[in-house]
């Protein structure tokens, strides 16, 4: 088969590679699509995300959805022919939090692209049955690869428990800010505000439902938000954009009791933060790592429309193209809202 491999900074190249071969309670998978994600990018670009470093070459991507091609011993619940979206992590199942629930804290996790662990982005994949779901009829396998993004949005708007009829505030539009507005229209929110730096992407914000938009690099925000909310703040604060300006603002930006939910992960670890302002207020702060339990949410949300995640996707590349799906993510960042590579 072949495999698409990271060889070095912003290197990529077409190698062949073993087919593997499912073990029990596996599956083999052949890829349809894989989606490029932030953390994918970062270890292309800088072959780091903070002290995590890429040593070693790697196949990249855990977006993913394919067809499963063969059974592995002892698997019941799936068929050959099946399409499926592959939950990219791995939990040990044995741990405290494994057996609570919050499988997606447990420490033993492997996770697909997480150096050295392989990612997706190669013709097939072996994979545990219980993490590939399958995909109903009307839900195509290229959404079937955003239900990874679309999982951290929907645990996020989870965690902030935004509800009918309440105010929300998204920093930041990347691929995750948008997955985060369209859960919370999904859960019901009445006014949604989206902030960024760019226009064309505010605008694509306003396409998906944002009430209103408001440009950082124009307006102050928070005045801005004085403004549309009468001199308070929002029930909810997303913080998706994952820098230490647009975190430091959150607490300014969120009503009395409201909540602040962390999204974005920022490169400097620590972050200089008003919590004077978070106590006057009486402000919850969450924050949100992956996801969990989220695949079959998600997918009954794409199955009945609740939510329409193929409209994130603006760039199309084939498997082969790789290499210039990824040069285009990072050269035009502005357009580039979701790019997905096709097998
Ligand atoms: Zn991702
Ligand atoms: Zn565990």
């Amino acid at each position: 088969m072949k495999a698409m491999i990271t060889t070095g900074i912003q290197k990529m190249e077409m190698k062949e590679a073993l087919r593997p071969k499912p073990e029990p309670g596996q599956v083999l998978v052949k890829i349809e699509y894989c989606g490029i994600c932030g953390s994918d990018v970062h270890f292309y670009k800088d072959g780091r995300i903070g002290d995590h470093i890429l040593e070693d070459d790697i196949v990249l991507g855990h977006e993913v959805s394919g067809i499963v091609t063969e059974l592995g011993e002892n698997v019941t619940q799936l068929q050959v022919g099946d399409r499926v979206a592959m939950e990219p992590g791995i939990a040990c199942g044995k741990c405290s939090f494994c057996k609570s629930g919050l499988y997606n804290l447990c420490p033993e996790m492997v996770f697909f692209a997480d150096p050295p662990v392989s990612g997706a982005l190669q013709e097939y994949v072996v994979h545990p049955a219980d993490l590939c779901f399958k995909l109903p009829d009307n839900v195509s396998t290229m959404e079937g690869a955003l239900v990874e993004p679309l999982s951290v949005g929907l645990h996020a708007a989870g965690m902030g428990d935004v509800k009918l009829g309440q105010s929300i505030i998204i920093l930041g539009t990347g691929c995750i800010g948008l997955v985060t507005l369209l859960a919370c229209k999904a859960r019901g929110a009445a006014q949604i505000v989206v902030v960024d730096l760019y226009d064309k992407r505010l605008e694509f914000a306003r396409k998906l439902g944002a009430t209103h938009t408001i440009n950082a690099k124009k307006d102050n925000v928070e005045d801005k938000i004085k403004e549309i909310f009468s001199g308070q703040g929002a029930d909810v604060v997303f913080e998706t954009a994952g820098s230490i300006v647009t975190i430091a603002q959150t607490p300014f930006l969120a009503k009395r009791g409201g909540t602040i939910v962390l999204v974005g992960q920022a490169s400097e670890s620590k972050v200089s933060y008003n919590f004077a302002e978070v106590m006057i207020k009486e402000l919850t702060i969450k924050s949100v790592f992956r996801y969990r339990n989220s695949y079959p949410v998600a997918i009954a949300a794409l199955s009945t429309k609740s939510i329409d995640v193929k409209q994130i996707v603006t760039h199309e590349f084939e498997f082969k193209d790789s290499k210039l799906a990824f040069d285009t993510v990072i050269k035009d960042a502005e357009n580039v809202v979701k790019g997905v590579i096709r097998f």
